[in-house]
């Protein structure tokens, strides 16, 4: 009660009425009926002064400040408005302040859930990803343990069945390895001038035996073309060996993965075609995700990890680029994205 803006308004204007017509007692000359006068004046004009002040400038506003305070407590950031800083007034600044604190917390824990929520679903994806070909594994091991290795067909086969899955399991950790690495910023970007015809080259005699098995040519659209750019090699080698690997996995057999490049002024883009499957539309946004795959099952048995186009995509976000797809389901798919021209190729105007 003591603490309302009407009641100590009153207090101090009763004590300032009191002071000056005690003040103006002292002299004789004043009429008792001047000192009442004086006395209501003073009163009346200090009780509207201070409750104005007290009211407007201080009370309202440290009520303000409570009512934020309170719903900070009670998390309700969402439901305030934030009030303009008054230059007059220095504890709407604080107000201001306040919110443009509690404002910066809740955007950092909104960031911290989400962090948390992602760690999460990762060490899920991974124990999964993780227990299948250890799970597979030991099955065919125990199997054998259990008798089936005195059988010399079936052990053979059991043998290899437990290698492949082995071998599944060690792709698969080299690949988590190298997106944490990236991601940890352990892997530094080493730019440099980069022939991208003659790394496409060399990622092709990688898969020369893959291919050929599947039928598939592998081919660059024009050889004779100049194709420089400002890159880091081995993560770009890492990105085309992925699409190109993807392509050669999910094309028809006898078809053609073709690698081509866009010249222009200042920056190279490269595509990588295949005539394959193709991706449908409300796959095409995921598939950069880890562990998407738009067949599991599929894709295992193709051995695919699910982490090579979110391998491709951490590299280009390291290379301030992005990967696009274009894909038509039984048609084929289209992997491209861009990087800048080699610095000293750049003075050189665009080859077409
Ligand atoms: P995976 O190791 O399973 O290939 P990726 O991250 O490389 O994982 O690819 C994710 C998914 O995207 C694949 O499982 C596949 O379904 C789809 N995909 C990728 N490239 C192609 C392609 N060239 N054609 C058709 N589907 C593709």
């Amino acid at each position: 009660m003591v603490y309302s803006s009407r009641v100590l308004a009153l207090l101090l204007a009763l004590c300032i009425a009191l002071i000056t017509t005690l003040f103006l007692s002292l002299f004789e000359s004043v009429a008792a009926s001047a000192l009442l006068v004086a006395f209501f004046i003073s009163f009346s004009v200090s009780y509207l002064l201070i409750f104005v002040v007290l009211e407007f400038l201080i009370f309202r506003e440290i009520n303000k400040i409570y009512k934020l305070v309170g719903k900070l407590k009670k998390k309700e950031l969402s439901g305030l408005d934030r009030e303009k800083p008054n230059a007059l007034n220095p504890l709407k600044k604080i107000n201001d302040d306040i919110y443009s604190f509690a404002e910066l917390k809740q955007k950092e824990i909104d960031e911290l859930k989400k962090l948390e929520a992602f760690r999460k679903e990762f060490i899920a994806d991974v124990s999964h990803e993780l227990k299948t070909p250890i799970f597979a594994a030991q099955g065919f091991v125990h199997t054998l343990l259990d008798g089936a290795v005195n059988d010399k067909t079936v052990r053979t086969k059991f043998l290899k069945k437990a290698a492949k899955s082995l071998d599944g399991l060690d792709i698969l950790v080299q690949d988590l390895l190298t997106l944490s690495h990236i991601e940890t910023g352990q892997i530094k970007m080493h730019f440099e001038n980069v022939d991208l015809h003659k790394l496409t080259q060399e990622v092709f005699e990688q898969f020369e035996d893959k291919a050929d098995k599947r039928d598939v040519r592998l081919r660059i659209e024009n050889p004779g073309q100049k194709v420089f750019v400002y890159a880091d090699w081995q993560r770009i080698s890492q990105v085309m060996t992925n699409l190109i690997s993807n392509a050669i996995k999910h094309s028809n057999d006898g078809s053609e993965v073709v690698v081509s490049f866009e010249v222009s002024k200042k920056n190279i883009i490269t595509k990588v075609h295949d005539q394959g499957e193709g991706i449908s539309a409300e796959h095409l946004n995921r598939i950069f995700e880890r562990f998407y795959r738009v067949d599991k099952s599929r894709s295992r048995e193709k051995g695919g990890t699910g982490l090579g186009l979110a391998i491709v995509k951490h590299v280009l976000d390291g290379h301030n680029t992005r990967a696009e797809v274009e894909s038509t389901p039984g048609k084929g798919s289209v992997f491209s994205f861009k990087l800048p021209r080699a610095k000293s190729d750049v003075s050189d105007g665009a080859d077409n």
